[in-house]
């Protein structure tokens, strides 16, 4: 690998855009791909290479970077590049490192390192916690599963964008992260029940977060997403509530398929699911609250 590879990052979305970047200013070569219209351009307007194809953003990378909505595009792209290249069959070069830095589904992940392998090409996969802002100033927290050599190898692109952490096997970085998600969106729901009858009560909100932040109720619910996000109104998180949805989902078919406990995880899936349906598809997730006090003065009325 050498010292600095090209990079094809894959997905540049909220998060794959501002990853992207970073590279880029690391002195990374770099070469963009995304379906959405504009995305192309916004990477040549930064310097880096716009490509209007999945296989010309792949070759001649040594790394390519998937940040996809979920494990069907994912899918879907790699396929795609496997039959894409004109004399090999396969757009992916045997050696090529797969990073799969979306949420996807451990299984499927599983499933397609397997297939990669008998391609001779190593899928890491490494999704990250941290949102937007994390994602713009490189301090993600990455969870990474794969061949320890292969996690190694990803090391000089991920340390760019954050922190590592060994997760296991590959898929397990998958099957952490749904799991921290579903955490994330359940104390999201408790943190905004108990945030609204608060304020009902005539407790200052401000107040409130400032003692849970020094008390045991603390999260990253009262730390970061009820103070940045939903006091000041800005519902702007960048995380999308069916992004959020599909993790829960992802983590309670893990529960469930583990025989683990799962009575409250179902809980919030259906109370998130229920909200999910009632806001438009491109809701950031944490309009939840809002939709959750909505529900309590409709309610009342
Ligand atoms: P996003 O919807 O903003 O971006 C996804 C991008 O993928 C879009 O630009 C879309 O056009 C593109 N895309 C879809 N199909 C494609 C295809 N076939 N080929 C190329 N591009 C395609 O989503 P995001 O918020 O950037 O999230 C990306 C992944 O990261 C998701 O799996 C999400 O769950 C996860 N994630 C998001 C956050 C966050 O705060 N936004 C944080 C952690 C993890």
């Amino acid at each position: 690998m050498p010292e600095k590879p090209t990079v094809a990052v894959i997905g540049l979305g909220n998060m794959g855009f501002p990853m992207l970047s970073r590279l880029a200013d690391a002195g990374f070569p770099v070469r963009g791909f995304d379906v959405a219209p504009g995305a192309v351009e916004r990477v040549a307007a930064i310097g880096a290479t716009g490509c209007a194809t999945a296989a010309e953003a792949v070759t001649g990378s040594e790394v390519v970077l998937l940040m996809l909505p979920n494990s069907a595009i994912v899918t879907a792209v790699v396929d795609e590049l496997l039959g894409a290249g004109v004399d090999s069959g396969s757009a992916l070069a045997p050696g090529t490192l797969l990073l799969d830095m979306s949420s996807s589904e451990p299984l499927a992940t599983q499933a397609l390192a397997e297939r990669l392998a008998g391609h001779g090409i190593p899928l890491v996969d490494a999704p990250v916690s941290g949102g937007v802002k994390g994602a713009e100033r490189g301090t993600l927290a990455i969870m990474a599963g794969g061949e320890p050599a292969e996690v190694d190898r990803a090391e000089v692109v991920l340390s760019v964008l954050g922190k590592v952490t060994r997760t296991g096997a590959v898929g397990s970085g998958h099957a952490l992260k749904a799991l921290n998600n579903l955490l994330s969106a359940t104390h999201l729901w408790a943190t905004s029940e108990v945030m609204i009858a608060g304020q009902r009560f005539g407790l200052d909100p401000e107040i409130m977060l400032a003692v849970f932040n020094a008390a045991s109720g603390r999260s990253g619910s009262t730390d970061n997403k009820w103070p940045n996000f939903i006091l000041p109104g800005g519902y702007d998180s960048g995380f999308g509530l069916r992004l959020m949805l599909k993790d829960m989902r992802i983590a309670q078919g893990l529960t469930e398929s583990t025989g683990a406990y799962h009575r409250l995880a179902d809980e919030a899936v259906a109370h998130w699911a229920e909200a999910a349906d009632a806001l438009e598809p491109t809701a950031d997730h944490t309009e939840v609250a809002r939709w959750i006090a909505d529900a309590a003065a409709a309610a009342q009325d």
